[in-house]
């Protein structure tokens, strides 16, 4: 029996920085600078590891960057007026507010107020509406998009292919559904409420799994010769950080497997930079 082929992110992610490097050398040659801005409010682990990467990513393709720090105890008023800055400072390109925001802010309102232009990770429901109309002027969320880009980049046939997507959220299955049918899959959403979630996920060509439980998809749940992608980062019993695939248990079923961590999570900041790369043209009428 053949076995399995791990399929990492670095691949993806450094032929995406290769063309943007020039597209932004382009742009800085016609006085062009391309800029992020980043919101976070306090200082979470999770954000800063984020920010971490996606700044270093911005630097090695040349957009420039700058990080906006809010307080913990930030009100409604002043984060509202802290996007409205941004969205009106023609400088900055691109925007990624850093969520979920803290609990004193109603997020069902801020995400009317960032500039759907420059909403490069999806934030705003003008975007979200874009990718249900199949409008692709705008910004799909960066990790579904990251998905997406995996799976071309490997060659996965997605015309026609039988698509399961695991998780429902805004964040991820939604999204990751919506644009796979976008490129003709034919797709189901699977979720918490799905009865017999073995059997469907074992149709599937390619499953996509976004749950956030650790190792929950094992060999039974797979179809023999399946494209696996792995979204989930999540925790194991040894405090090691591990994806919603039992890898080992998979692997010699599945026909290609992203691993966690070095996959899905490191194509994240080359899609978000390409996206202010995209913005940035937008904004220039290129
Ligand atoms: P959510 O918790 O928002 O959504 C999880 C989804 O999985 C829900 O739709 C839920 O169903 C479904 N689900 C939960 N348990 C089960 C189960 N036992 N059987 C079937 N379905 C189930 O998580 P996110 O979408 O935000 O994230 C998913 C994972 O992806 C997490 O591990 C997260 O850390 C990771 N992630 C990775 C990123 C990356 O860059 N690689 C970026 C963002 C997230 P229901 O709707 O019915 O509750």
């Amino acid at each position: 029996a053949t076995k399995g082929q791990i399929i990492k992110g670095k691949p993806v992610a450094d032929q995406i920085s290769e063309n943007l490097i020039k597209e932004v050398n382009e742009l800085v040659k016609e006085g062009i600078n391309p800029k992020l801005a980043i919101v976070r409010v306090g200082a979470k682990g999770n954000d800063l590891a984020y920010e971490r990467g996606a700044l270093k990513r911005c630097q090695t393709i040349g957009i420039e960057t700058e990080v906006i720090e809010l307080s913990e105890d930030i009100t409604q008023e002043e984060y509202e007026k802290a996007l409205r800055n941004l969205n009106e400072n023609k400088d900055i390109h691109g925007i990624l507010c850093f969520r979920p925001l803290p609990k004193q802010l109603n997020e069902e309102e801020i995400k009317y107020v960032i500039s759907p232009e420059k909403d490069v990770d999806c934030f705003s429901p003008i975007n979200s509406a874009k990718i249900m109309e199949g409008d692709t002027s705008g910004f799909p969320p960066c990790t579904p998009t990251a998905v997406v880009e995996i799976l071309k980049h490997y060659n996965v046939e997605l015309q026609g292919a039988n698509i399961v997507v695991l998780g429902r959220s805004m964040v991820v299955g939604k999204p990751t559904a919506m644009l796979l049918l976008n490129e003709n899959a034919t797709v189901t959403i699977c979720h918490s409420r799905t009865k017999n979630l073995e059997k469907v996920t074992s149709e599937a060509d390619i499953l996509i799994a976004a749950v956030g439980r650790a190792k929950m998809i094992k060999e039974n749940f797979i179809k023999k010769g399946a494209v696996v992608i792995d979204v989930g980062i999540n925790v194991d019993e040894d405090g090691k950080l591990c994806g919603d695939v039992d890898t080992s248990a998979v692997f010699d079923k599945a026909s290609m497997i992203t691993p966690v961590p070095a996959g899905v999570g490191s194509v994240t900041s080359s899609i978000l930079a390409k996206h202010v790369v995209k913005a940035c043209k937008a904004q220039n009428n290129k």
